[in-house]
């Protein structure tokens, strides 16, 4: 941080992994920081929380999830893919992005979707799903994504399964199947999860939970 000698400041924010335009965000507000550390993967992983300062004593409680998150997370599909950047959570007035190492943050400090379950199991209630399915886009969305956003599939395929992966983690291999089964019931069918090429086209909201349901394979099947 820089003073500028007028009453302004100036601050830099940098990333050192590839980013996409999209994942790049600005926030104005009366944010408050604190921080803390695991054993990941790949080394120490630095955890940053940036939170609206009256949201603080709730946060410290509530972004407990992460550290099982991440390293669940890290079992399935290898390391965070962005050590050098830290993980981040960050207040935001909406519900929630993907925002690369800085994953925006907006359900409440509630459960469920809203205080929905969007599989109708009961086990999504038991956990934040902008928490859980936002970072599950570190892996797949920002560090694995599609040349088309025809194959958006890619991103929310694999990351809709993150939360299945999550459950299984927490709960058990019963508990995991049964989230995702009871997503079933959101499949509409319309049209190809797979969009048009070249026209900036995605495809079927289906390739949340439809892709999520054919990426699922119990074990012994
Ligand atoms: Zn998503």
């Amino acid at each position: 941080m820089r003073k500028n000698g007028d009453g302004t400041a100036t601050w830099t924010w940098a990333v050192k992994n590839p980013i996409n335009n999209y994942n790049i965000i600005p926030y104005i507000g009366r944010y408050v920081n604190f921080k803390d550390q695991m054993k990941g993967e790949k080394g120490v992983l630095d955890l940053d929380y940036w939170v609206l300062d009256y949201n603080l004593e709730k946060a410290k409680k509530h972004f407990e999830v992460v550290k099982p998150m991440v390293t669940c997370f890290e079992s399935w599909m290898g390391p965070y893919p962005f050590y050098e950047d830290s993980y981040k959570l960050v207040d935001a007035p909406h519900l929630g992005m993907e925002h690369q190492s800085a994953v925006a943050y907006g359900n409440k400090y509630g459960m469920g979707y809203l205080g929905k379950d969007l599989s109708g199991s009961g086990w999504g209630l038991k956990f934040d799903f902008i928490i859980i399915h936002e970072s599950g886009h570190e892996w797949f969305a920002n560090n694995i994504s599609s040349k088309d956003i025809a194959d958006m599939w890619i991103h929310e395929s694999f990351t809709n399964y993150s939360e299945t992966m999550f459950t299984e983690c927490q709960f058990g291999k019963k508990a995991g199947s049964e989230y995702v089964i009871g997503t079933r019931k959101n499949i509409a069918n319309d049209i190809p999860i797979i969009g048009v090429y070249g026209v900036n086209e995605e495809g079927s909201g289906d390739m949340y939970y439809k892709g999520g349901n054919i990426t699922h394979h119990p074990a012994g099947d």
